[in-house]
């Protein structure tokens, strides 16, 4: 492996332990409500460690777990109750919901000062309108990463492949927010691997185990996995096919450790940005 690896867990503990010291000093009680909805056992898992973080950075959580059987009204009355809760500075809705409840009709029900996701329509415009205030996780870790690897993305080309709401959308957008000219594929793209060939950066969305080939990628490129797919080994996989793509590429993330302990930071980082934005 020539690639140098961008690893997400150490910088995502010093990024909690710093929020720790920083929340004790200001004397600050940051609240996430965490909201489970059936029993995906991924979803626990994430849960889960959401949970542990919160320990960590020292922010209450409030624990919401509803039976496979809620109905959209009981989620969204749940919603406006947290939504008036002074101590509920945060709220997370653990995706995939159930198939009858309309997970856009949930995120827009959330007040958008505690859409600590970033997922909301408003949040999501304001990074659109270069005023980012609570940013979308996932997107905003990525961008940390690079950050802290020294990788300035000004200037370079960028694609991301996947379009989602959650990821490739808001991703694009904190690239070309950092002045990268960005490309976005989905699944109508054509010609996905001369698209992926002329980026300087590539970050892979799509959800699908070694979808991105290493052969496609650029020679010194920068290759950011937020795929977390379970391979037909079992074992946890990104999106790209890791052993070619580290041969070639200068700099890449593994997958687990990479961006998923980041997701998780600056979920935790946007709920003390809100729990700092109520005092005021
Ligand atoms: P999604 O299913 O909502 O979106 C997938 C995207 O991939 C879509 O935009 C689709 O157009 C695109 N796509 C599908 N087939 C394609 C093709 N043939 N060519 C190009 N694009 C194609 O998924 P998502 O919620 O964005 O998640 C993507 C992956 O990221 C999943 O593996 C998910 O588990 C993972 N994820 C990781 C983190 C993390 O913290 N690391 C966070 C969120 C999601």
């Amino acid at each position: 492996m020539s690639a140098q690896l961008i690893h997400g867990k150490p910088l995502a503990d010093s990024i909690l332990d710093r929020l720790r010291a920083e929340i004790e000093q200001e004397g600050l009680r940051p609240g996430l409500a965490v909201v489970l909805v059936g029993d995906d056992p991924a979803s626990a898992v994430y849960v889960r460690n959401k949970k542990r973080a919160c320990e960590r950075a020292a922010i209450a959580s409030f624990s919401h777990e509803l039976p496979a059987s809620t109905t959209q009204g009981e989620l969204l009355a749940l919603i406006a109750r947290l939504n008036a809760d002074p101590a509920v500075h945060g709220i997370l809705v653990q995706s995939p919901l159930p198939a009858l409840i309309d997970f856009e009709a949930v995120i827009e029900a959330i007040d958008p000062r505690k859409d600590v996701d970033g997922f909301h329509p408003y949040n999501l415009g304001r990074l659109a309108a270069k005023l980012p205030t609570l940013r979308a996780c996932t997107p905003y870790g990525v961008m940390r990463m690079l950050e802290h690897a020294g990788i300035d993305p000004s200037g370079r080309d960028a694609v991301v492949v996947g379009a989602s709401t959650i990821v490739g959308r808001p991703m694009a957008l904190e690239l070309l927010l950092a002045r990268a000219t960005v490309t976005v594929c989905h699944s109508r793209t054509r010609d996905l691997a001369s698209k992926v060939a002329g980026a300087d950066i590539v970050v892979a969305a799509v959800g699908k185990p070694g979808f991105v080939k290493g052969e496609w990628i650029k020679p010194g490129a920068t290759v950011i996995d937020v795929g977390i797919n379970r391979g037909a080994d079992g074992k946890l996989c990104g999106d790209v096919e890791f052993d070619v793509a580290s041969q070639r590429a200068a700099w890449i993330t593994p997958v687990p450790g990479g961006v998923g302990p980041m997701t998780i930071a600056m979920l935790m980082q946007n709920t003390v940005q809100a729990a700092r934005a109520a005092r005021r």
